[in-house]
């Protein structure tokens, strides 16, 4: 295995925003390429899954997607009060191939150990537990290893009843900003997708008193909905214009659009998907629309405090996770004084933040 590594300069790159490290690494021979893109350690070590695809266009792409993804996991990373920053990998994987080989996987091993701790990484799309205790083999920089360090096993439930619990808290916290109070009995809410984040979600609101309108594009899921929480059912092109009080996306992303913007009667959008804006944008158009906006890479990052705070236990993961709730407030509060987009005053509080804790480690190191 002979792997080459490179640092491009990608500062002149349209997703650059200040990148730390983006480390290149490939072997043809075993048909490996990949980048690591380190976006900031200013919070602590960098964070964020290992992507395998091999459907991208080109390097051009893949640098693109890398350098997004690492950038969104220090937002989210740092809103969720964490002591990481962010980073992430792409594997280009071969035409044709759905996971990475052994080959591969030790490859990365070596590319993380060339990075010497600053970044670990772990499960994303097209990658498995099972392909990082391979890498892990090789390098003590994959969360499976970590786990094992810390004689841990996975919380059950696992991050998507965190990622469910957080955006359950920015319901109410968004509740408490549009109506005045938080709580949920007798609202209408409606919940597009019912996979493994929207059915907790659904106990807990149907706990509440909510009450639930769903789609899902599977028949069973939405009459087993309809079954357990009295709930009404939609058609998934359709929910997000039902007469709602909170609109709850947890399927795919894109769904707030130029063609559905227009048709939204709800006065709040809280869910779990991300990329919920197909555009930045949009987030202003609902601000002008008098509709709160909860932030999605704030409300949902219930499942990144799990995977990254090994050790917690079960009430310490829900306490931590409470703070998505608190977060939102500030947003909320913040964006009602500025008259500004959610979206837009959820990036400042970001970019304050790392700013403060950039110029305090400054201090620290006297320069
Ligand atoms: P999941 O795959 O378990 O569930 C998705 C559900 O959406 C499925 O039931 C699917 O049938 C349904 N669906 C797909 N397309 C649909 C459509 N057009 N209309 C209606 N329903 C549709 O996924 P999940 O883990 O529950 O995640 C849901 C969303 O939350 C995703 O956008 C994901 O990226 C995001 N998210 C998840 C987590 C997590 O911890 N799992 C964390 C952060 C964000």
């Amino acid at each position: 295995m002979t792997i080459k590594f490179s640092y491009p300069d990608v500062s002149n790159h349209p997703d650059f925003d200040g990148h730390e490290t983006v480390l290149k690494a490939e072997d043809p021979s075993i048909g490996f390429k990949a980048f690591i893109a380190v976006h900031s350690t200013v919070m602590g070590p960098a964070r964020g899954g290992c992507r395998y695809w091999p459907n991208y266009i080109n390097e051009n792409d893949a640098l693109s997607d890398v350098l997004r993804l690492s950038r969104g996991m220090t937002y989210k990373t740092t809103m969720a009060g964490l002591p990481y920053g962010g980073g992430k990998t792409v594997i280009m994987g071969p035409k044709g191939t759905t996971n990475p080989s052994p080959e591969i996987m030790r490859a990365l091993g070596h590319m993380l150990n060339e990075l010497d701790g600053i970044y670990e990484t772990g499960e994303d799309v097209g990658t498995r537990t099972s392909d990082f205790k391979i890498a892990g083999e090789v390098t003590q920089h994959v969360r499976v290893r970590a786990v094992e360090r810390a004689g841990q096993v996975d919380l059950p439930g696992g991050p998507p009843l965190y990622t469910a619990h957080g955006v359950y808290c920015g319901i109410r916290s968004a509740a408490k900003e549009k109506f005045g109070t938080d709580v949920l009995h007798g609202l209408r809410i409606g919940v597009k997708g019912l996979g493994n984040v929207a059915w907790p979600l659904c106990e807990m609101l149907h706990r509440d008193g909510a009450t639930l309108t769903v789609a899902d594009i599977d028949a069973i899921k939405v009459k087993a909905a309809e079954e357990k929480f009295g709930a009404a059912p939609a058609k998934p092109e359709d929910i997000i214009f039902e007469t709602l009080d909170i609109y709850t996306p947890c399927a795919l992303g894109g769904d707030i659009n130029d063609k559905t913007i227009t048709g939204i009667q709800a006065a709040v959008i809280a869910g779990a998907a991300n990329n919920q804006l197909e555009h930045p944008m949009h987030s202003l158009m609902l601000h002008k629309k008098g509709i709160l906006y909860a932030p999605d890479y704030v409300i949902n990052a219930g499942g990144v405090i799990n995977v990254v705070m090994i050790g917690l236990n079960h009430d310490e993961m829900m306490q931590h996770v409470r703070i998505i709730g608190k977060t939102l407030d500030e947003v909320f509060e913040r964006s009602r004084l500025k008259n500004q987009d959610t979206a837009t005053t959820a990036d400042e509080i970001v970019q304050e933040r790392l700013t403060a804790a950039s110029n305090a480690k400054r201090l620290v190191n006297g320069s």
